[in-house]
Order: C-alpha cells, then structure tokens, then sequence
C-alpha cells in the first residue's frame, strides 16, 4: 500500500508516493496551468491527472491509501474550501477534497502547503524528534506552519499560523491580502519585487525580462542577482527585507517558545546568508529564556517536505481512525 503526496503550486505541481519503508519515490512535476486546462472543473482535472500518474508508476487505485494535497492557501475546516487562491482560479473558495475523494474512491486531505511542509519536516527532517517548533517559508509569499505539542497547530477555523500577514506597519505597503503593512509585504518575494522597483531603472527591468524571465515577481530574483554583483542598494534592500523577517522571527519565538524556527524557501536559498540575519535580529530582541535555547536553521527536505507533509497526513489521519 502507497500514499500520494501532492503540492499544488502556482506554476508547478509536484507529486510523489511514500512507499511502506517511508521513503518517498515517483517523484514527477507537470505544470499547474496545464493540468487545469483540462475541461472541467479542478476534481476532474486532477482525476484524470492522477490517473495517468497512477499508470505511470504502475500501481492501481485499490493500492493507494489516500492522497494528501498542499495548496498555497488557507483551508477553511468547515466548509473544507480552500480559500483565496488567486493564482490557481479553479481552486478558489472550492471543496477540493470533498469532491475529489469521491472521484479517486480514497480519503482525500487537503491543507495548506507550509503546514504540510512542517509536518514534512516534522516526521522525516529537521524538525524530527521536537514537539513544537515553527517552519518559515519566504517564497512569493511569507507562510508558515506550526507543530505545537507535537502535532500540526491549524486553529480553531483552519487558518491558523497566517505569520506573513502579522502587521508590520500599519501605515505601510498595502499587502496583497487587502490589509496594510503586513510582514509578507516587505520580505518575500512580493516584498523584494517592490524593492526592486524601486532600484531599477524601466530599461534595466526590460533587460531583465528580455532574457525570458517571466512574471512580475520574477523582479526579486534581478534583485537578488544584482545585489549578489555588489549593487549597493540591492545589497541594502535585501538586509533590511532580512532583518524585518528577524522582527518577525522574534515575535513569534516570543508567542510560542520553540526549540527550532527552520527558515526556508526560494528567496532564502537565493540569499542563504538570511540565516544569520534572522539570528542576529532574534538574539539581540527576544525574551531571554525564550532566546537561550531556540535553534534557527535551514530545512533538511528541500522541495519534497511538502511531499512527505502530505502523504504522512494522510497516514496518521487514518491512524487516528
Ligand atoms: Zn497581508
């Protein structure tokens, strides 16, 4: 018996099995807009989608015990909707897995792809052998996932850990989400985007996406490109994104007391010296007992944490049956 793993991005989906030994195998990605394309709504999609999947790695249906999914978003527990999901239309305000398990014929658990990623790195990573500790993903957006007494903390609506959307300023940028100042407008891939914008010049930004990059968020990469070069005032404009999410850092080590805070995602990889930043930031400003112990780390699972978030998920909910 196998469980699938699934992380729906906004340009990529990934997907993967955890086998009965707990490793993770069939790793494939297909492309987001593509397997959306289909006719039908998002269940159909991915029926079909995972069909073929499930041919390719040669197994039938009556093998899998269940699938889990990762979306950028938040899930409502209730309705089981995923909510606000501006880059995949098909999945906005929509039962994913109410309307797949029935298709697929097995359990289908949906949550939000940074839980999934804590819990990933919970059971097989990093975070293996803690009980409450903090994943930090700066990717375009600013997500989070919570394992608090040893198990996945989603709250009492399922939208708990919303750690970009801690306000910041409160006359500041205006965030995606509608409020003003929040932390994901300053340092995430938005957050550096509107650095950018700020630093280069219109012909410098038409060179950049000359070369074929493609997005508007595509900038945060020029900026930290640039910066990489020696740009002073990218240089700058990354520190200071870097120490902000050092603030953050701080407010939530404080909140929550945890032995580890992992700090991962595009952004951080591209600028790995964030680490130190955040560090720094939280040693100087934390509470003192709070500080003393608190671990900040990279995570160890890479782009499959969220994999092995989902299928594991999906395995202890039918633990718990
Ligand atoms: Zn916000």
């Amino acid at each position: 018996m196998i469980t699938i793993g699934m992380d729906i991005g906004g340009t990529k989906i990934a997907v993967g099995f955890l086998d009965e030994d707990g490793k993770l195998q069939g790793f494939k990605k297909a492309n987001t807009a593509k397997v959306f394309a289909q006719k039908g709504d998002a269940a159909e999609a991915l029926q079909l989608f995972l069909g073929d999947y499930f041919s390719e790695i040669g197994i039938s249906r009556d093998q899998v015990q269940g699938v889990g999914i990762g979306v950028p978003a938040v899930l409502d527990s209730h309705t089981q909707e995923v909510v606000s999901t501006p880059y995949i239309p098909k999945l906005n305000n929509y039962p994913l897995g109410l309307l797949l398990a029935p298709r697929l014929g097995v359990p289908v658990i949906v949550e939000n792809d940074v839980n999934l990623i804590a819990v990933g790195e919970h059971h097989y990573g990093r975070g293996k052998g803690l009980t409450d500790f903090a994943c930090v993903f700066v990717g375009t957006g600013l997500g989070c996932g919570l394992i608090l007494n040893n198990r996945l903390y989603t709250g009492a609506d399922g939208a708990a850990a919303e750690f970009g959307h801690l306000i910041y300023d409160h006359q500041g940028r205006k965030c995606g989400c509608g409020a003003t100042g929040c932390f994901e407008a300053y340092c995430s891939g938005v957050g550096l985007t509107h650095d950018a914008k700020q630093i280069f010049s219109q012909a410098e930004i038409e060179a950049f996406y000359a070369k074929g990059k493609k997005g508007e968020y595509a900038l945060a990469e020029l900026l930290i490109k640039s910066a990489r070069m020696g740009h002073p005032q990218a240089q700058e404009a990354i520190e200071e994104a870097f120490f902000i999410l050092g603030l953050a850092v701080t407010d939530l080590v404080n909140l929550i007391n945890p032995q580890l805070v992992i700090l991962g995602g595009g952004i951080v990889n591209g600028w790995p010296e964030a680490l130190d930043i955040v560090r720094d930031v939280v040693q100087k400003k934390a509470r003192s007992v709070t500080k003393k112990r608190v671990v900040i780390d990279y995570p160890i699972l890479k782009d499959k944490a969220g994999l092995y978030g989902a299928a594991s998920l999906v395995n202890l909910s039918l633990e718990n049956k």
